[in-house]
């Protein structure tokens, strides 16, 4: 499959530098060829965005949302093609893969369903003769900017809402995630959307991000990624008054008190560390376990770790596949060495698969480093936790907190007492009780505090506020 850009409906192929895509389950496969586009190729996507905007924002709630609607049943009807792509392309299991398509097909038909909704406020007037509301209109043209990790997920909690509300797109997805970027907008326009709405441009985010954020009539950016690249892309945006969001990176932590139903949190954190291979922004990548129980959280971690097996993401058994390239397995080999040189080994997977084929990291439980080591400290964003004991929930509290990060968290407990302290005191967008810190909710506000995001929200009712702008309207009718 070649990658292409989508711009004002029509499919374009940039003649410049092209990248072959391999497959991280068997970098001998390759799957695609990427061509990398220009500057000027971001700023004929900055044309038809802008061409678009007016009859597109001019249309109702109920046409836009005709629109997500068919986009959501052909997602369902290409959801193994779309799912093989991804898996393919950054090797999330298949099976994982699939679900994220349907939770893409969730999020479709929530923001469709937004369409109709009533979204003012009437404000009584000082005079009786006065009617006084607010009413929602689009920022314009917005640029999303997305990761590798939700191929198909996180585009469409920042897309669905940017259409619903009016705006135009202009996507620019992570290198590794283009392939799936491109079967995506293939079934937008399938869906019939008018061109120009929603353009898609390939390319590098040093190139063309920047050309996107620097150069192009863009009335609102939403990026996701790592916490280096969101401040850039948030000071551009400051200076140039522009709306922003920035999700970026996090450095969970799950809390195990004395009184944690282990048959219940162990397998909680191990999918929250583990699947897709530790790279999720919500992952679990510090496990914090009260000392009183710490010896048979020990344990029974270690007889579940090693059931843990890596192997091909296209096998529907495959709980944990490859990272995604080359570039972040060798980042995360490079704390897998930090751990071998200063940490205890816990905990490790087996493979199923020859580990050589792909970019395999074993899924990996270390202890054993102070709590300013750089596992503790780092996001890793891979299959590597690092256990660190605590004598009491204060304590463990403190630790959960003592990181630049604010994402999400979660505590393992029986006592609503600590647990609602918890949820008072940990310092995360996202606080939860026995649950794992990845898996939030399409429907429910999403975001972290510290330097894990801006100031805004997505998903849920949270992205409407995102995506446009309050006007106050009164009419005199004396
Ligand atoms: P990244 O920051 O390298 O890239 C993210 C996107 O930004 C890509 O599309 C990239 O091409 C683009 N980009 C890079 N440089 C740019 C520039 N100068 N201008 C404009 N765009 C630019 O991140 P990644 O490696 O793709 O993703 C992994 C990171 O994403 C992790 O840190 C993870 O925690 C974070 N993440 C956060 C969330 C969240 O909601 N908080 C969700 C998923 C992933």
């Amino acid at each position: 499959m070649d990658s292409r850009n989508l711009i004002y409906g029509e499919w374009m192929t940039p003649s410049g530098e092209t990248i072959t895509v391999v497959n991280p389950s068997n970098t001998k496969d390759t799957v695609g060829v990427l061509h990398l586009s220009s500057a000027s190729d971001m700023h004929q996507a900055g044309d038809a965005a802008r061409h678009a905007l007016t009859k597109w924002a001019a249309l109702t709630g109920t046409e836009r949302a005709n629109y997500l609607y068919k986009t959501a049943e052909l997602f369902v009807a290409h959801i193994d093609d779309l799912a093989q792509v991804a898996s393919s392309e950054m090797g999330k299991p298949i099976t994982e893969m699939k679900g994220e398509v349907m939770r893409a097909v969730n999020l479709l038909k929530y923001y469709a369903a937004e369409g109709v909704r009533a979204n003012g406020d009437v404000i009584p007037a000082s005079s009786s003769q006065v009617l006084q509301y607010t009413k929602r209109v689009p920022l314009g043209v917005v640029a999303i900017i997305t990761p590798w990790n939700f191929p198909v997920a996180i585009p469409i909690w920042k897309m669905a809402p940017a259409l619903i509300c009016g705006n135009t797109v202009i996507w620019k997805p992570a290198e590794f995630a283009s392939l799936t970027a491109v079967k995506v907008a293939e079934l937008f326009q399938q869906a019939g959307l008018p061109a120009g709405v929603l353009n898609l441009v390939i390319g590098k985010g040093r190139v063309i991000g920047n050309t996107l954020l620097e150069e192009i009539e863009i009335d609102g950016v939403s990026f996701t990624g790592s916490t280096a690249t969101g401040m850039q892309v948030a000071a551009t945006a400051a200076k140039r008054n522009i709306r922003y969001q920035t999700e970026m990176g996090g450095k969970n932590a799950a809390v195990v008190l004395g009184d944690a139903d282990l048959s219940l949190t162990i397998p909680a954190v191990l999918s929250g560390a583990f699947r897709s291979a530790g790279q999720k922004c919500t992952a679990t990548s510090r496990i914090i376990v009260e000392q009183s129980i710490y010896e048979a959280f020990t344990e029974a971690l270690q007889d579940e770790v090693q059931k843990l097996y890596i192997s091909q993401a296209t096998d529907p058994s495959s709980y944990l596949g490859p990272v995604a390239s080359l570039s972040q397995h060798e980042t995360v080999m490079k704390y897998v060495q930090m751990a071998n040189r200063d940490a205890r080994k816990v905990a490790e997977g087996v493979a199923k698969v020859d580990p050589a084929l792909g970019h395999y990291v074993m899924p990996l439980v270390v202890t054993g480093v102070d709590k300013s080591h750089p596992l503790v400290t780092d996001e890793i964003f891979g299959p590597v936790a690092t256990l660190l004991p605590a004598q009491d929930f204060d304590e463990a509290l403190a630790l959960c907190n003592d990181t630049v990060y604010g994402l999400s968290a979660a505590v393992f407990t029986r006592d609503i007492r600590k647990g609602l302290r918890f949820l008072d005191e940990a310092q995360a967008g996202m606080v939860r009780i026995n649950q794992e810190t990845a898996g939030v909710e399409y429907q429910a506000p999403f975001g972290g505090m510290k330097m894990s995001s801006s100031h805004t929200r997505e998903q849920g009712q949270a992205a409407l506020d995102f995506y446009s702008q309050i006007k106050t309207c009164a009419i005199y009718y004396g």
